[in-house]
């Protein structure tokens, strides 16, 4: 607490990210990508004109831009990019849901969320996981101030059909409907084939997961006209260059790698159901997964234990201390090798 705070500042709950150790571990909590970026993302490090960091970027990042919307199908005006999916994340909160009826959630999913409503002042109504640990996405009502959930939901890892959602924006067209598709790739339906009928729907992703680029920080969001004007606006309010010169260059060469990117996912696809089946012998209960995590629970074994015995052989995963997921691990995809250490080392556990 500090005198020079702002008032608000006193009332906030920040985002705690996963820990990025500085020693050597197996890491395992983050959710990153275990392959490296596509090789043209090496070339264009190594090519860049230094003397171009001179000037500001492209405010508009066009070409950027261009790349994502050939990519995801729809035309240039209908994408925005940021710095990360969190600070698309941010804007689109701003944009959107500072209304005087509450932003509609599930009671689990993605963590920033709540930390987002908090430092706008938008009131919040989480409903419960259905009994398979799904998203409801029946008890959002058409009343919402909005709506957002991540699809596939984290931290548990299900993932909606396409009608589904649609079902949804048959009912709830008042209100934009955020759907974060951060870890869509890996065995996902995406929305945005349904954003041509939906003025209301934006959809998220991220370069951070199956581009395996968290370190350069490259989101987007794609949507109607009038959303990513809606979000342009409040980007020229706060900072018109959120997206770097290299960044955007980066991204442009992860996208023109498609052979690149199907490998990788489908390598982390593998592992997972791989992982899974292990985990499952040691009596594990594992969720259905179609994102590059696993969220694994052992009827006899305390989780926070199990983390703590596995951080300490050198296996860093995920536990959140919250009543709902107090005996889970949350387990990132590794390479084949650090899935069979994770294993080897959950047998000693229990031995
Ligand atoms: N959405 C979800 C559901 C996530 O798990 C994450 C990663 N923590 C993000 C968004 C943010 O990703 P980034 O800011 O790296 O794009």
């Amino acid at each position: 607490m500090s005198r020079f705070w702002s008032p608000k500042v006193h009332e906030l709950t920040p985002y705690v990210p996963g820990e990025q150790p500085r020693e050597q571990l197996i890491k395992l909590n983050t959710n990153e990508n275990p392959y490296s970026p596509a090789p043209g993302v090496g070339s264009v490090l190594r090519e860049f004109r230094t003397d171009h960091l001179r000037l500001y970027p492209d405010p508009g990042s066009q070409e950027l831009r261009e790349a994502l919307a050939s990519n995801l199908g729809v035309d240039t005006d209908q994408v925005f990019v940021g710095n990360g999916s969190d600070e698309v994340l941010a804007f689109a909160f701003q944009a959107f849901f500072c209304h005087p009826q509450a932003l509609q959630m599930p009671e689990i999913s993605y963590s920033f969320y709540p930390v987002y409503c908090n430092l706008y002042g938008i009131t919040r109504r989480a409903f419960p996981l259905d009994a398979q640990w799904r998203v409801d996405l029946d008890a959002f009502t058409k009343d919402a101030g909005g709506v957002i959930f991540a699809n596939p939901n984290a931290p548990s890892g299900h993932g909606h059909a396409r009608k589904d959602v649609q079902a949804l924006l048959e009912r709830v067209r008042d209100a934009v409907v955020l759907i974060d598709e951060a870890y869509v790739d890996f065995g996902g339906e995406s929305s945005v084939p349904l954003i041509a009928d939906h003025p209301n729907l934006l959809v998220t992703g991220t370069f951070s997961k199956s581009r395996s680029l968290a370190g350069i920080r490259l989101g987007y969001a794609v949507g109607s006209r009038e959303l990513i004007e809606g979000l342009e606006r409040v980007k020229n309010s706060i900072n018109s260059y959120p997206v770097d010169s290299l960044c955007s260059a980066v991204g442009i060469a992860a996208l023109e790698d498609e052979d690149h990117f199907d490998a990788c996912r489908t390598a982390v696809i593998t592992t997972r159901e791989r992982t899974r089946q292990r985990l499952e012998q040691l009596g594990f209960d594992v969720l259905p997964s179609q994102t590059n995590f696993l969220l694994a629970s052992h009827p006899k074994q305390d989780a926070a234990q199990l983390f703590v015995g596995l951080r300490e052989r050198g296996i860093l995963v995920r536990h959140f201390n919250t009543e709902a997921l107090n005996n889970w691990l949350r387990i990132s995809i590794g390479t084949d090798n650090e899935m069979d250490s994770l294993i080897e080392t959950l047998e000693s556990l229990s031995a």
